[in-house]
């Protein structure tokens, strides 16, 4: 849209403030001044907003990325240099060798996975010292799985499992879905991380040396893993990290357990139910029911195809045309599906709104926010690992990439 702009002085400090020719819109530029609060940001127009990020986007080129999760909202989609899951999000922008920031419109832990693998050691000493600011939008989109295995549990689960069985004979398994103290918490203990692609091969690893898994924090994971694997209910223990108890399990059930399930879950997955798909098989003759292993043992049970977010998206790419599907994972993404599909029926499983309510968070007003700060070099939201985490956090994450 053609504008025209004039400079003037506010407060002593130089701002430059474009006037469109409908003279309703302004676009703050770069030398405002700033640290502005997220308040001044809060209800501005959304293209207005949508414009001042691709100004950005310009003005930093390849020094800036920015990484949207497929659960996001389509408006922040919009702007990022990548799409997809968080694994793969951090290693795009962690092998870009001219990315000076990273802007990650996902959740805490994602952008904590990002700055682990974008600063390691040798990546920062071949940028000749530099590290790479990663930076997460709004600093509340967090992951409620994550949050339920706080380092604190998992450290006073792992001594009270050592009173009952050798713990040297249990190797910890953290889905990437996790904070990265307990990442760190893995690679300090033999263990390894593992995304919803390579549970199974990553339990495999686990198994060939070790008798017993700790998983966590996604018990549904976990579960529907093992039982694909062939290991009976019977030789899982569920850890209720609250329960002081031997995570609420009689003795004889945790020496029996092969793998001890953290009590964990997605609250977005866990929306799914059983008589959501009886009632798509009711309703849809025909349809298959397509979901991810969050969701509960009882929903993958009756469900045709279960998998992770790369997988899903895989089955519906090559369906032929016409197959009819309902999906059960976050909303953003089969909505994204259902508008790339039309030529297949997408349905969403569930009834009602599932979507990562946390995520959701990252909105434009934020994502601006949060780059016009980068650009100036007064960021907000930083998300910084300690060393020592992020060290052995990374040691876990190369034994998951050694694991065929
Ligand atoms: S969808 Fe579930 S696991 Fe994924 S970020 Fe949201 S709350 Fe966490």
């Amino acid at each position: 849209m053609p504008a025209r702009g004039w400079q003037y002085t506010v407060s002593g400090r130089l701002c430059r403030t474009y006037l469109y020719f409908a003279g309703i819109m302004s676009i703050v530029a770069p030398d405002v001044p700033l640290a502005s609060p997220f308040a001044a940001y809060r209800g501005l127009d959304d293209a207005l907003l949508a414009e001042r990020i691709e100004a950005v986007r310009r003005r930093m080129g390849s020094r800036l990325v920015i990484l949207g999760h497929h659960y996001q909202q389509d408006g922040v989609i919009a702007h990022a240099d990548y799409q997809g899951d968080s694994y793969q999000l951090s290693k795009s922008a962690a092998d870009r060798a001219d990315c000076e920031a990273i802007a990650f419109c996902g959740v805490h832990f994602m952008a904590e996975t990002a700055d682990i693998l974008a600063n390691r050691p040798e990546k920062v000493a071949a940028r000749g010292g530099r590290r790479v600011t990663v930076v997460l939008p709004d600093m509340a989109a967090g992951c409620s799985m994550a949050d339920m295995a706080a380092i604190e549990q998992v450290e006073d689960a792992w001594a009270d499992l050592g009173r009952v069985i050798d713990t040297a004979d249990i190797t910890p398994v953290t889905y990437i879905n996790s904070a990265a103290s307990l990442k760190a918490f893995c690679g300090r203990h033999g263990g390894i991380v593992c995304t919803s692609s390579n549970a199974r091969a990553v339990l495999d690893w686990a198994f060939a040396r070790t008798k017993r898994v700790l998983f966590f924090p996604d018990q549904h994971l976990g579960r529907n893993t093992a039982r694909a694997m062939g290991i009976p209910l019977d030789e899982m223990a569920l850890w209720n990290p609250h329960d002081s108890a031997l995570g609420g399990n009689p003795r004889e059930q945790i020496e029996k357990s092969r793998v001890i399930l953290w009590q964990g879950h997605c609250s977005v997955h866990a929306m799914f139910k059983p008589e959501h798909v009886d009632a798509m098989r009711a309703n849809l003759p025909g349809v298959k029911i397509l979901v991810h292993p969050e969701c509960s043992m009882e929903v993958v049970d009756k469900a045709d195809l279960t998998g992770s977010t790369s997988y899903i998206l895989g089955q519906v790419e090559k369906a032929p045309p016409g197959t009819i599907w309902a999906i059960g994972t976050e909303l953003h993404l089969v909505k994204r599906l259902e508008q790339n599909h039309p030529e297949q029926t997408i349905r969403f499983l569930s009834p009602v709104v599932c979507m990562c309510a946390t995520m959701y968070r990252i909105d434009l007003a934020h994502l601006c926010w949060s780059l016009e700060h980068l650009e100036r070099g007064k960021p907000v939201n930083v998300i910084r690992v300690d060393d020592e985490t992020a060290k052995w956090a990374v040691t876990a994450l190369e034994r998951m990439l050694a694991v065929k």
